[in-house]
């Protein structure tokens, strides 16, 4: 059986399509919102995965996501409650916190493990998928202390990656592309580029977008065409945008690519072990790839 490569056409203007996010629970109480890729929407801009976790209890037990390899994408850690530990095979050990982003480059070949200590933790991971011209990039990884923060009235925002309003966030891109963390404690228009498509999750509470009162559990896919955003209500969101990618992607495990060969190359270099390197601090097995279809 071959592997599916799925295309996404942005909309070609603005539309404001609530869908519904698939919710699992990792533990009883410790909620996984699988928001992108959506059955109705896989992609966003090059925005291909986006995994908004908890909050979990304050007695939650420690995570460990053992060393596990990527191709072709950037991670995105953007934690809003509590504490992990990125360590990877370039021998990077980086803690981040609320407010600081951890920017992984996979390009070519990285492998990464995560780790959380015992209680509360809420945040969001995110995959972006890296253009033709970049996804053999040499693997690298950002920690970002401190970003450009910015308000529109009574919403705060922090430009975790891209530019906005005339504020750049440093994290290194190979596509044009957005993201947003939005408090907002009244309404304001937020500018936007209309040749960029976008999609909102809101992390806590309820926040206006576009009238669309938003909670968590739901991604609200905005098209393209917008020059500026209503939002407003009283809460924690993410906006996420980008120039569509213009190319069919094909998603396996923890790998981005665009042919089945490349997916099937990547699966054998990571059984031979010549994909990445150990991960340097991290004792306990790393995570095998599960069988091919
Ligand atoms: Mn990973």
């Amino acid at each position: 059986m071959k592997l599916r490569a799925r295309h996404a056409a942005p909309a070609t203007g603005p539309v404001r399509d609530a869908l519904d996010v698939r919710t699992t629970e990792l533990l009883p109480g410790m909620a996984l919102r699988r928001a992108l890729p959506h059955r109705d929407r896989p992609f966003v801009g090059p925005w291909v995965f986006l995994d908004h976790f908890g909050p979990t209890p304050d007695d939650a037990p420690a995570m460990d996501v053992p060393p596990h390899p990527h191709i072709g994408l950037q991670t995105v850690t953007w934690v809003v409650e509590g504490e992990m530990l990125h360590l990877d095979s370039l021998g990077s050990r980086q803690p981040i916190r609320p407010g600081q982003l951890n920017w992984m480059t996979a390009g070519r070949g990285i492998a990464h493990a995560e780790l959380a200590p015992a209680g509360r933790r809420h945040g969001v991971q995110l995959w972006v998928a890296l253009p033709e011209g970049a996804r053999d990039v040499a693997p690298a990884f950002e920690h970002h202390a401190a970003l450009p923060r910015l308000a529109h009235g009574p919403v705060d925002v922090i430009v975790v990656a891209g530019a906005h309003a005339g504020h750049t966030s440093p994290a290194t891109t190979h596509s044009p592309l957005v993201a947003l963390d939005l408090r907002p404690h009244g309404a304001a228009a937020l500018p936007l580029d209309p040749a960029f498509e976008h999609a909102v999750v809101t992390l806590d509470g309820v926040v206006d977008v576009d009238g669309h009162g938003l909670a968590p559990g739901t991604l609200l896919y905005l098209g393209t065409g917008r020059s500026s955003l209503a939002v407003g209500g009283s809460g924690h969101a993410l906006l996420i945008g980008g120039a569509p990618l213009g190319e069919d992607m094909l998603l396996w495990w923890n790998f981005v690519a665009r042919t089945d060969a490349e997916i099937r190359a990547a699966t054998a270099a990571w059984a031979e072990r010549t994909l990445a390197g150990p991960v340097p601090g991290h004792e306990g097995p790393r995570l095998e790839a599960p069988p091919l279809p």
